[in-house]
């Protein structure tokens, strides 16, 4: 296939890369959104919003909105303005000379602009069982398979605000929830702490990480440690849920994009510019500090309108 020429391509589609595409399409800059796949649980399209359940501090909303009727807002927004999607992931990049070239398996791309919006994605706990378990019982998003633990007793991991969030929606499917936490006080904001301390079907094991999930094809319940004395024992429940963060999905761009320490990608001051000129990033990619639905669409508004500027210089 021949390479197909873009203005810009914007790569990711959570709520900072489509509030590019709403504003480089509003431009007249047509962009190509290369939005992930629906199979991957990590760079889903719709990004990491699509895990999650009701949103209550997206400004406009004042009875709060799902998620993922959130995100479609934002897609349809865009595509209303000329904005294209290809439900694909990028598999390589190669942004040494311009045109940039952007890689979907063996179809290649050009572009002169390129915003990159790939977000975060959930860690895990590094157990040898959880790729074998993940899908069966064993989740990192209560939105899309709280429902199949319907009367379960389910354990959540961690000890942030996604940890509590997760807890308290999965209390609308499970007869119990067990909140692990490997300390003995909670991350997260106290707003939410309360709401989890105020659930009757909420239960906090303090101290304790995760070490074991049983089950070959199903979680068929879970060895615990006790972070203080070392115990172990062992918890009957038939789901699992890990929410102990998230880590930038940069990946593609090794070596080629300026990253701090942690693999978040790094941006000029007050602005969206990377270290490759006509390369730029907006969103969780590069956010290690607010990560919020608003502070992504904020920033995809700037590299949108830093990208329109750039190329109208470069013209
Ligand atoms: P987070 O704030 O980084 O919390 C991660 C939690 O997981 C921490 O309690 C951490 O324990 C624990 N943890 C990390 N690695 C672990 C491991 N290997 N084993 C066991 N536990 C582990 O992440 P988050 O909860 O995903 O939140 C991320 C950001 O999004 C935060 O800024 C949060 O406020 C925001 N957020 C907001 C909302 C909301 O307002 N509705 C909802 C979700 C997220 P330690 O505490 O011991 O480090």
């Amino acid at each position: 296939m021949e390479a197909k020429h873009e203005r810009v391509i914007i790569i990711g589609s959570g709520p900072a890369g489509l509030t590019a595409a709403i504003y480089t399409a509003r431009a007249s800059l047509a962009p190509l959104v290369i939005e992930g796949e629906p199979s991957s649980t990590s760079d889903q399209p719709g990004g990491q919003l699509m895990l999650t359940t009701e949103v209550e501090n997206f400004p406009g909303f004042p009875e709060g909105i799902m998620g993922p009727e959130l995100m479609s807002n934002f897609r349809g927004q865009a595509e209303r303005f000329g904005a294209k999607f290809l439900t694909e992931k990028v598999t390589k990049v190669d942004f040494s000379a311009r045109p940039f070239k952007v890689w979907v398996r063996d179809d290649e791309y050009h572009a002169d602009a390129v915003i990159v919006s790939t977000g975060a994605r959930s860690l895990m706990l590094g157990l040898e069982e959880e790729q074998r378990l993940i899908g069966h019982g064993l989740s990192t998003c209560a939105t899309c398979d709280g429902f199949f633990f319907r009367d379960h007793h389910i354990a959540v991991v961690g000890g942030g605000d996604s940890a509590i969030e997760e807890a308290s929606f999965l209390t609308k499917f499970a007869s119990k929830v067990t909140l692990i936490h490997r300390r003995d006080e909670f991350r997260a904001s106290k707003i939410m702490q309360e709401r989890a301390f105020a659930n009757p079907k909420i239960e906090v094991l303090w101290n304790h990480t995760v070490t074991k999930i049983n089950g070959d094809d199903k979680v068929d319940g879970i060895e615990v440690t006790n972070t203080v004395d070392g115990s172990v024992s062992t918890l009957p429940v038939t789901g699992v849920f890990i929410a102990i963060g998230h880590r930038p999905n940069t990946d593609l761009f090794a070596g080629v994009l300026d990253m701090d320490d942690s693999g978040y990608l790094q941006t000029q001051p007050d602005s969206s510019y990377t270290n490759i000129d006509g390369v730029f990033a907006c969103g969780d990619v590069q956010d290690h500090t607010y990560r919020q639905a608003i502070t992504a669409a904020g920033s995809g508004c700037m590299a949108a309108i830093d990208t329109e500027r750039w190329l109208e210089a470069q013209h």
